[in-house]
């Protein structure tokens, strides 16, 4: 089943706080301005909130990695006690290639721009990564968004001169800004809208058939379909024989469900839909193996 958890990956350095040095003490601490209102604002638009942060100053010895949680820690106090946010955790990279301290002098998959933190999370949070946002002020965080499979926005908070190229799908001045077009209050909404379509509360009967008719089905594989394509092209995955095969195959099937539910009697329809929705998970469930043994 198609995990339906969202949420927000923010990086903490220069989007969340101040902070243009090695920052080990906590009592320096100073949130940017508005930004515990944004997160706030954030929490009860629904998404879970997360802090991605390379924390390199561990790698080259400037403070410890209990320095890092006592700064997470002040940051999430002072944030609950601005808006009543509350930050769901905090995830941070202490490697550096370049480090003086042995142990963490050495490149890692957690370090943004490579995307090892947001897929940790999304694996300890059941995240659908697809209805996921990384808001940063560097690229190397937007370029650990898209990795991840996330829309993405950089914020010009750590550089407002920055408004050169980027890849975010939005460019804004403040987390603010950010958090209106997340939400819905700016440019591009968020897609998560279509989550509704496939979303299904406990208490609802689903198992019978008039509950979910034929061209509700229909609409349920195509947003299937939909997420493992975006999915696809964010990890930059190759289109291999067996992939394209495949892909080509599930079409085949969308075709068959959408024809059945279009010229058949219903009672028939529904069958066959059925047939066609059972073939079209193993399809996608396929797509996903191929991709995994890449
Ligand atoms: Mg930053």
């Amino acid at each position: 089943m198609t995990a339906s958890v969202r949420a927000v990956f923010l990086d903490r350095d220069d989007t969340i706080i101040q902070n243009s040095g090695d920052l080990g003490d906590p009592d320096e601490v100073r949130l940017i301005a508005d930004a515990a209102a944004a997160i706030k604002q954030l929490q009860e638009a629904g998404y879970r909130i997360i802090v991605i942060t390379n924390q390199g100053g561990v790698a080259r010895g400037k403070y410890s990695e209990d320095d890092v949680d006592a700064v997470n820690q002040r940051i999430a106090h002072l944030i609950t006690e601005e808006s009543g946010a509350l930050i769901d955790r905090f995830y941070y990279c202490p490697f550096h290639p370049n480090g003086s301290v042995t142990q963490y002098a050495c490149e890692h998959p957690w370090r943004k721009p490579q995307p090892g933190m947001l897929l940790q999370a999304a694996d300890d949070l059941d995240l659908d990564l697809a209805q996921c946002w990384m808001v940063g002020d560097q690229e190397r965080d937007i370029e650990a968004g898209i990795a991840a499979g996330c829309r993405t926005v950089l914020v010009r908070t750590g550089q407002p001169e920055q408004a050169g190229v980027t890849k975010a799908d939005l460019l804004v001045a403040t987390l603010t800004e950010a958090a209106s077009a997340i939400t819905g209050g700016g440019e591009g909404p968020p897609e998560t809208d279509r989550n509704d379509v496939d979303s299904h509360t406990p208490g609802s009967d689903d198992t019978t058939v008039e509950a979910a008719g034929p061209d509700d089905q229909v609409i349920t594989r195509l947003t299937d379909l939909h997420t493992e394509l975006r999915a696809m092209r964010a990890a930059g995955s190759e289109f291999t024989a067996g992939r394209l095969l495949t892909m080509i195959a599930l079409i085949l099937v969308l075709g068959l469900a959408v024809g059945c539910a279009l010229y058949m009697e219903p009672q028939s329809a529904v069958v066959w839909v059925v047939v066609a929705g059972v073939g079209e998970l193993a399809l996608i469930g396929l797509v996903l193996l191929l991709g995994r043994q890449r």
